[in-house]
């Protein structure tokens, strides 16, 4: 937390409300961006808000079978239990308050399922998948998992109680995160009681955003009311950004805000496959046909 004057603070740039789309085998995702409102936020390639949703027994749905290159993608479980396979004989699961983040790198052929136990039962799910795009020098290196449990978050508290963080990735109140990133990148969760505020310094240059999970917000040097499932984009005008809650919210509100070092270099995207050229794209629809990711099996 940093103590700051108005002029130290980043104002809002956009504010776009995240669109409904399907996606695997037709589960429902909210989608700031990509979105005709809003293209990627250099790192950051794609932002999925999968629920939430109250799914009865039979009814989750998930990902079968399909490759990645060239980026890699972060799956933050807030409800719900899923289960992951790869083609590099990979498997884990992920339970409420689990991170995997996975660099596909050179190329991987993953599956992201509701757990047996979860389709059986049904329950809330809600989760979200960010997508971080790799440097040049990264897109080809080899595939790796950080897989951290919900225990393993560092968690802070500001001093007087009434805002929590979930460190991800980066720093946040005196907190460090323990995931290793490729580029400079925040991931923070927080929840903020009603009335309660806080200000989290960003690097020069570097995009930041909010997104709000639940509850509305107030957002940058304006203070701007943002309701639920709306994604701030933040000007690069400050030192600092700052999040608060409104006074008469009845609960508190849980907001994540990402920030990260710009690549700088050309998009090449072609669904799951990101690189800088379109011939690079071409050869990973190529490698993947052949089955030069690999296969699950098993
Ligand atoms: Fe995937």
């Amino acid at each position: 937390m940093v103590t700051s004057n108005s002029g130290e603070l980043r104002s809002i740039a956009n504010v776009v409300e995240s669109v409904a789309t399907y996606e695997g085998e037709g589960f429902l995702v909210h989608r700031p961006f990509p979105s005709r409102a809003l293209a990627d936020i250099d790192p950051f390639l794609l932002l999925d808000e999968m629920g939430p949703v109250d799914l009865g027994p039979g009814e989750a749905k998930g990902a079968p079978d399909h490759p990645h290159r060239g980026f890699e993608t972060v799956t933050y479980m807030l409800q719900g239990r899923f289960e992951h396979k790869d083609s590099h004989g990979h498997s884990g699961s992920l339970n409420p308050g689990d991170v995997q983040w996975m660099t596909a790198g050179a190329g991987v052929v993953h599956s992201e399922m509701p757990a047996k136990e979860f389709t059986r039962t049904g329950g809330r799910l809600h989760a979200v998948q960010l997508w971080v795009n790799l440097p040049r020098g990264d897109k080809m290196m080899k595939p790796r998992y950080q897989e951290i449990t919900s225990d393993r978050i560092p968690v802070a508290q500001s001093s007087d109680g009434t805002v929590e963080v979930k460190v991800i990735a980066g720093e946040a109140l005196g907190q460090r995160a323990v995931i290793d990133t490729r580029v400079p990148i925040t991931y923070l969760h927080f929840k903020l009681q009603p009335g309660a505020s806080v200000e989290q310094l960003v690097p020069a240059g570097y995009n930041c955003l909010a997104y709000t999970l639940e509850g509305a917000g107030l957002f940058g040097k304006e203070q701007e009311r943002v309701e639920r499932g709306h994604l701030v984009l933040f000007g690069k005008d400050g030192r600092a950004v700052k999040i608060a809650a409104p006074k008469h919210n009845t609960s508190a509100s849980s907001v994540l805000l990402l920030s990260g070092k710009p690549l700088n270099e050309p998009v090449a995207r072609y669904g799951p496959f990101v690189m800088n050229t379109q011939e690079e794209v071409r050869q990973a629809i190529v490698d993947y046909q052949h089955g030069r990711m690999g296969t699950i099996t098993g």
